[in-house]
């Protein structure tokens, strides 16, 4: 049984508002049958890109073809998405993430943490994309994987930088078996340990999908 005392909840809103990576689809809704006019229920439907929001990209992001329905969202493993978590504290911090930046706080954890998430925003503005942001450097992700770690998450938008074209840290995750979130707000999770649930949504045809991810604190039992 996993005791806890309280839910953190670390997810971005989702609405009309939230910022959208250069390119991307944003959130838009159509109300499809309201209840003022069917007197029975309100209907809607939606369209967004999966990058929209806190999400987990799947490896079909970056590579292959999408049609032959292979390592989309709804193929991922659960494991990775739900368990023991440590968040690391490095805000305000707009680089590239390399192991001396974090080392120190990762080495003192005993055990090293399987799950890490890395505190860089001291508060999320979710309506702005910020164009130079943290990012993961290929030699913390095989640092980390030589450690065991089998989710990274970031509360930025994206694994790699802005202006990236080859995607090195999402292809170095891919490579190394890690899988990770992005656009998490960690503003009110302080540095330590926790237990995280960010499920992805079982999306058959996507190269990603929305979580609702949560970090639950307190007196964690079976770690
Ligand atoms: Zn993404």
């Amino acid at each position: 049984m996993i005791e806890y005392e309280r839910i953190i909840d670390i997810s971005q809103p989702v609405s009309s508002r939230s910022s959208r990576f250069p390119g991307d689809v944003p959130f838009s809704r159509q109300v499809t049958v309201s209840y003022r006019d069917s007197g029975v229920i309100n209907l809607t439907a939606l369209t967004m890109s999966p990058h929209v929001g806190t999400h987990t990209d799947a490896p079909i992001h970056c590579y292959g073809e999408l049609a032959d329905g292979k390592d989309t969202a709804g193929t991922l493993p659960l494991e990775p998405y739900l368990g023991p978590a440590a968040v690391i504290d490095i805000a305000p911090f707009r680089d590239a993430i390399h192991p001396q930046h974090v080392k120190e706080k990762l080495e003192r954890l005993a055990p090293f943490p399987a799950r890490v998430l890395f505190r860089t925003n001291q508060e999320i503005s979710y309506e702005v994309f910020e164009e130079t942001y943290a990012h993961f450097s290929v030699e913390l992700v095989d640092y980390l994987a030589a450690h065991g770690v089998v989710l990274v998450g970031i509360d930025t938008p994206s694994a790699d930088h802005a202006k990236s074209k080859t995607l090195a840290a999402h292809h170095a995750l891919i490579k190394a078996g890690i899988y990770w979130l992005e656009n998490l707000d960690l503003a009110k999770a302080a540095e330590g340990e926790y237990f995280l649930v960010a499920l992805p949504l079982k999306f058959m045809e996507l190269e990603a999908s929305p979580v609702r991810a949560v970090l639950l604190a307190g007196s964690l039992a079976d770690r």
